[in-house]
């Protein structure tokens, strides 16, 4: 286990080096443009895929949604917003899937671009809609047309939901929202079992406040505490609330190769270094700023 301070000395290092030798080190903005891409991209569908497993993706070119499919019933994480609902669908039945079979409803964290289309779904499928607890008071404040949040189920930090063989453990790691969820599940492949991260986010939005927060007081060391968290997952298969923050298009292109395009664990790591890069920048910016 690395200190604190090891910690720090290695992304000033990664801070440091030169271009060649890593990742254009990006900023907070410019990842979180990279996230959402651009408006027309939120409802165009992507080619539905397998990932890997019995996990496939159905979001659109910049929204993230998957469906896990068991024998007694599918759960979908991501209802993104209200329009991209029938995306999902269309892509859910290309796939060879009925949207009705849909029991259980997730989200990443309580923003319109992941959570918005919920109460349309839960009208679709009937679904029960579980959400973390922190998020809950968020979530109700997300009604399209007036229509009230569903809601059957609140989660706690590290609760299991299980469905047909399937387990997924809500993960708490707040910061970007209050109770901003990265789900953790096995995929089994070729005999061989991987573990899947899908990361809730740990993006710093543009006119978030990390210093000075009245209303989160703690909210630097929610972010903190989220990327630790993130950085103890055993992961061999990175996913997202976006699907840029795992590089989704470069490795659907390779689909079909062995070994599968989607097992990246070196990719897990370097989203949490660029990420985390970008956090302490916006931390010490905005320190700087308010003098403390
Ligand atoms: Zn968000």
């Amino acid at each position: 286990m690395q200190t604190r301070r090891a910690h720090l000395l290695k992304l000033a290092a990664f801070a440091a080096a030169p271009l060649a030798g890593r990742l254009a080190a990006q900023t907070a903005d410019e990842l979180f443009r990279r996230n959402i891409g651009s408006p027309d991209q939120f409802n165009k569908a992507f080619p539905p895929h397998r990932v890997i497993g019995n996990i496939y993706y159905v979001g659109s070119e910049s929204l993230s949604s998957f469906l896990f499919v068991t024998p007694q019933g599918n759960i979908l994480l991501n209802s993104c917003f209200e329009a991209t609902v029938p995306v999902i669908r269309t892509s859910v039945e290309k796939l060879g899937f009925k949207f009705s079979d849909i029991k259980i409803l997730l989200g990443s964290h309580a923003h319109a671009d992941h959570m918005q289309g919920d109460a349309l779904v839960k009208e679709l499928t009937r679904a029960q809609v579980m959400a973390m607890e922190q998020d809950v008071p968020a979530l109700m404040k997300i009604t399209p047309e007036n229509k009230p949040h569903p809601l059957d189920k609140t989660l706690h930090d590290g609760e299991e939901v299980k469905l047909g063989g399937t387990t997924l453990v809500a993960h708490l790691t707040a910061g970007h929202t209050r109770g901003c969820t990265t789900w953790t599940t096995k995929a089994q492949e070729g005999g061989k079992t991987y573990d899947v991260v899908i990361i809730g986010s740990v993006g710093v939005n543009p006119g978030y406040k990390l210093v000075n927060n009245s209303e989160t007081p703690d909210i630097a060391g929610e972010y903190m505490r989220s990327f630790k968290l993130l950085r103890s997952l055993p992961c061999d298969v990175p996913l997202g609330s976006h699907p840029s923050m795992y590089n989704m298009a470069a490795k659907y292109a390779k689909l079909g190769q062995s070994p599968n395009p989607f097992i990246d664990p070196d990719g897990y790591t370097r989203e949490l270094d660029v990420q985390e890069h970008a956090f302490l920048q916006k931390l010490e910016e905005q320190k700087k700023a308010a003098g403390v």
